[in-house]
C-alpha cells in the first residue's frame, strides 16, 4: 500500500508545492505504515532520485509526448492508472491550480473522499481526520474521510520542506496515456518572471500610487528582494498592471513568505487571497486602513517616501550601489 505524491514541474524544474507534499506525503506513509511513492509526468530535468531527500522512496515517471501539455483529462487517467498500480491509501495533490482540477477528477475516479486545502497531518488515531481552511482562510474544519481512498490536496506553504538522506528509485512506466481531446494551438508567457503562487516573497501595490507611471519603484523594490509583482482588483481592472498580477479572491490566491503591501486598504475581498502569507508587511498613510489589522509589521505614511527608503535599506544589506 502507498500514499501517491502527484510531482510537478515546470520548466524542467520540479515546483517547490511539490517539496512540501512530498514532505507530507512521506509523513503520512510513516505514520500510516504505508510506502511514499511519486508520480511524475513528463520528463523534467531535475534529478529525480535526489527528491528522495523529501522521504518519497519511489517515483513512476510516465514520459509520452501526449502528456508535455497540460491536460486534466489525460493526466487523470494516467494518476489513476497509478494509483491501482501502487494500491495507493491516499493520494496527494498541492493545493495550486492543477492540483485543484486534478484532484477532484481523481477522486471521482477512484471513488475516494476528497479534502481540498489540508493545512495539517491527518488525525489517523481514530479514523482518518483533516485538518482544512475554510470561508477563505478565515476558520478550520476538521472533516473526517471514512473512504478507503482519500485524496487530498496540501495548501501551499503550510507544511515546512523536510530534507534528509535518501535516494529514491524510479521507475519507467508504460500505462496507457490516451490521447488529448485538445489541440493547444499556442501559448503566450505572461510577462511575470517569478510565478505568484511559487514566490517566496511578494510585492504588491494598490490604488494608493495613483497611476501605474509610479510602478518603477515597486518593481525595483520586488527586483532587488527577488520577489513576485502582485497588485490589487481595480488596478488590473483600470489596466494600470496586468490582470494575472491581480491577487485577492476574484485573483490570485497566494501563500509567500513575506507579503509587502503598498497602498492598499485591506479589502475583505483582497485579504482572502494573501492572508495565508506567513508574514504581511503594510506601507498605507491611513492609520486606520483595515490591512493594518492584518499586518505583522505596518509602516504608516506615504508610498512615495516609505518605498525608496526601503529600496535603499535593502541595496544597503545586499551591498549594492
Ligand atoms: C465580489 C468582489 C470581489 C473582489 N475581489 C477582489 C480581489 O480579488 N482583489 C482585490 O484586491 N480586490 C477585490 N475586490 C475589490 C475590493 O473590495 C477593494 O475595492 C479593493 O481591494 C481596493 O483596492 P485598493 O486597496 O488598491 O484601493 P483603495 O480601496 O482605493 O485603497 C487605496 C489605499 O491606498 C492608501 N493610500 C493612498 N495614497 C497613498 C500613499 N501615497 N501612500 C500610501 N498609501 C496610500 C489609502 O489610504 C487606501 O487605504 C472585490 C470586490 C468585490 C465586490
Amino acid at each position: 500500500m502507498s500514499v501517491l505524491i502527484f510531482i510537478e514541474h515546470t520548466e524542467g524544474e520540479i515546483k517547490k508545492a511539490s517539496h512540501e507534499a512530498i514532505t507530507y506525503g512521506a509523513k503520512l506513509a510513516e505514520q500510516t505504515g504505508d510506502i511514499a511513492e511519486g508520480i511524475v509526468l513528463g520528463s523534467p530535468t531535475d534529478d529525480l532520485p535526489s527528491l528522495g531527500k523529501f522521504g518519497v522512496k519511489k517515483i513512476y515517471q510516465v514520459q509520452n509526448d501526449i502528456l508535455h501539455q497540460f491536460d486534466s483529462q489525460v493526466y487523470t487517467k494516467v494518476i489513476a492508472q497509478i494509483a491501482e498500480e501502487s494500491g495507493a491509501k491516499a493520494i496527494i495533490f498541492s493545493n495550486n491550480p492543477a492540483g485543484k482540477s486534478l484532484a477532484p477528477r481523481v477522486a471521482v475516479r477512484l471513488k475516494a473522499g476528497l479534502v481540498s486545502g489540508a493545512t495539517a497531518l491527518p488525525d489517523t488515531t481514530k479514523g482518518f481526520e483533516v485538518r482544512k481552511n475554510v470561508f477563505s482562510g478565515k476558520a478550520f474544519a476538521h472533516v473526517s474521510v471514512p473512504t478507503d481512498i482519500k485524496v487530498i490536496t496540501l495548501n501551499v506553504n503550510s507544511f515546512t520542506v523536510e530534507e534528509n538522506e535518501g535516494v529514491a528509485e524510479v521507475v519507467q512506466s508504460s500505462v496507457d496515456v490516451p490521447a488529448s481531446k485538445l489541440k493547444v494551438i499556442n501559448t503566450t508567457k505572461t510577462s511575470a518572471s517569478i510565478a505568484l503562487t511559487e514566490a517566496d516573497t511578494v510585492v504588491s501595490a494598490g490604488r494608493g500610487l495613483k497611476g501605474p507611471e509610479n510602478w518603477k519603484m515597486v518593481e525595483e523594490l520586488a527586483q532587488l528582494l527577488g520577489a513576485g509583482l502582485a497588485c490589487s482588483r481595480p488596478v488590473a481592472d483600470a489596466h494600470w498592471r496586468p490582470h494575472n498580477e491581480h491577487v485577492g479572491q476574484t485573483g490570485v490566491a497566494i501563500a509567500p513568505n513575506l507579503y509587502i503591501a503598498i497602498g492598499i486598504s485591506g479589502a475583505i475581498q483582497h485579504l482572502a487571497g494573501v492572508n495565508r502569507s506567513k508574514v504581511i508587511v503594510v506601507v498605507n498613510k491611513d492609520p486606520e486602513a483595515p490591512f493594518f489589522k492584518a499586518a505583522d509589521y505596518g509602516i504608516v505614511g506615504d508610498a512615495f517616501e516609505i518605498v525608496p527608503k526601503m529600496i535603499e535599506a535593502v541595496k544597503k544589506v545586499k551591498g549594492v550601489v
